[in-house]
């Protein structure tokens, strides 16, 4: 039986680990380049409170909503998942 890491996904195994390269890929899309697209200030602004959230696995995963934030955190359309309004959302994409 595989065991996986404690506060990993339960769903899948290490060999499913998002790598850089991998986001590179799906940014390297023309969708991440559009207006579904917040600028870069607010991007970095959305990756900064990520990273220093408890939240965060492994720096590249929600483990609220499962996203991968250096994805989602590009796009308008997402926000953090806490109650409340979450740390950041689509207010500040405009
Ligand atoms: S999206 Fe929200 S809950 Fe998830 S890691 Fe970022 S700040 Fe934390």
């Amino acid at each position: 039986m595989q065991t996986a890491k404690r506060g990993a996904c339960k769903g899948c195994g290490p060999e499913y680990q998002v790598n850089d390269e991998y986001i590179q890929r799906v940014l390297s899309h023309p969708m991440f380049s559009s207006e579904h697209c917040v600028p870069e200030e607010v991007y970095q602004q959305r990756l900064a409170i990520c990273q220093a959230c408890p939240k965060l696995q492994d720096g590249i995963s929600c483990s609220v909503c499962g996203c991968i934030i250096p994805v989602a955190a590009k796009l308008k359309a997402r926000g953090c998942p806490l109650p409340g309004g979450g740390l950041w959302g689509t207010a500040d994409a405009e």
